[in-house]
């Protein structure tokens, strides 16, 4: 590939390497390189429109880290694995698509323990400018986005039980096309509204955000390529090596890591380092102390397209 210099390096074209990358090329002049460690997103079922095809996704060794956990010893020293894609689109693509973006008192509580911007009327224009909701351009949701969100109003016979179940507990129910992402969450059983196309395809940030970019003359891939080190030129990131390590030859304006549970060095030394470093001192900071959902499979057959249900608390 070309050395010529870039000025913006993003690690990881996952869920939010995708948009930032999109971002950056659509928005602005930067010369921009996305480095992924996985490769593209061909397999049929990152793209299918059922339930049961995304599980089998979940043990797919070619776009998995193959990560397992360590021994529980509440499941008698068993251990368990534990997805995260490795693949352009990154968990998106392997993911439940479940679109919920959380109740707004986090974000405000967030906002008042001094993290500025985060409060949810500051984040919403973000969420909005993101999206392409089927109900519509609101106050709370946005139209003509690159991310399709749709609602799921064909109940299977599993989703009515739990409607019914939950009627019988005392809780409303609103029917499917109850908005639970805007004003209220309140004491209701819904259906979750998914990321994908009115045509019921799988929506990842790689179909939404990558797949526009990939011509753009500022816009370089580089696929299965493993990012082993930051380069650092004084408390300046000016590179990355990837795996094998070879140094790039450019030097970055600035580097992005887009990933919840960062990988920088493999094999990975860091955790030996303690539970928090500070790679560069206030300025990226990677914490090691993860609590993640385990998937249990009890071998199962899912026949329905979406049996998936909840209730929320008040927003
Ligand atoms: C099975 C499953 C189901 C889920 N269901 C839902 C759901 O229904 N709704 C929901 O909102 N969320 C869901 N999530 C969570 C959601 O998908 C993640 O929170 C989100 O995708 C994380 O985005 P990210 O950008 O931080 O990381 P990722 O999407 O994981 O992206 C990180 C990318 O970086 C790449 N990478 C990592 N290290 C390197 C390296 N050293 N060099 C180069 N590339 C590297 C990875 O290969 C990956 O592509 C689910 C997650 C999983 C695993």
């Amino acid at each position: 590939m070309s050395t010529e210099g870039f000025d913006v390096v993003i690690v990881g074209a996952g869920s939010s390497g995708c948009v930032v990358a999109h971002r950056l090329v659509q928005d602005t002049d930067a010369r921009v390189l996305l480095i992924e460690a996985g490769g593209p997103d061909s397999l049929p079922a990152i793209h299918n429109t059922d339930v049961p095809s995304t599980v089998s996704l979940w043990g797919e060794p070619s776009i998995n880290w193959g990560y397992v956990t360590e021994p529980q010893a509440d499941l008698n020293g068993r251990t368990l694995p534990v997805a995260r894609g490795k693949v352009w689109g990154g968990c998106s693509s392997i993911n439940a698509m479940l679109y919920a973006r959380g109740n707004s008192r986090d974000y405000d509580a967030w906002a008042e323990a001094g993290n500025t911007g985060w409060s949810y009327e500051e984040v919403l224009p973000y969420f909005k400018r993101a999206e392409d909701f089927e109900g519509g351009e609101s106050h709370y949701r946005g139209a003509g986005g690159p991310l399709k969100v749709i609602y799921h109003d064909e109940p299977s016979p599993v989703s009515e039980r739990l409607f019914a179940a939950g009627k019988e507990l005392g809780y409303e129910t609103r029917g499917p096309r109850f908005d639970y992402n805007a004003e209220e969450q309140c004491d209701t059983v819904f259906y979750y509204q998914a990321t994908k196309t009115l045509d019921h395809h799988r929506t990842s940030t790689a179909v939404a955000f990558l797949y526009p970019i990939r011509d753009k003359s500022n816009f370089t891939l580089l696929s299965d390529a493993v990012v082993t080190r930051i380069l650092f030129s004084g408390n300046r990131a000016v590179g990355v090596e990837y795996g094998p390590p070879q140094p790039i030859g450019f030097e970055a304006t600035d580097i992005a890591i887009s990933d919840e549970h960062t990988r920088i060095a493999m094999p990975d030394p860091l955790p030996a380092l303690g539970s928090e470093v500070d790679m560069v001192p206030g300025q990226i900071r990677t914490t090691f102390n993860l609590h993640d959902d385990v998937w249990i499979s009890r071998g199962g057959r899912l026949v329905d397209r979406w049996p998936i249900a909840a209730r929320g608390s008040s927003q």
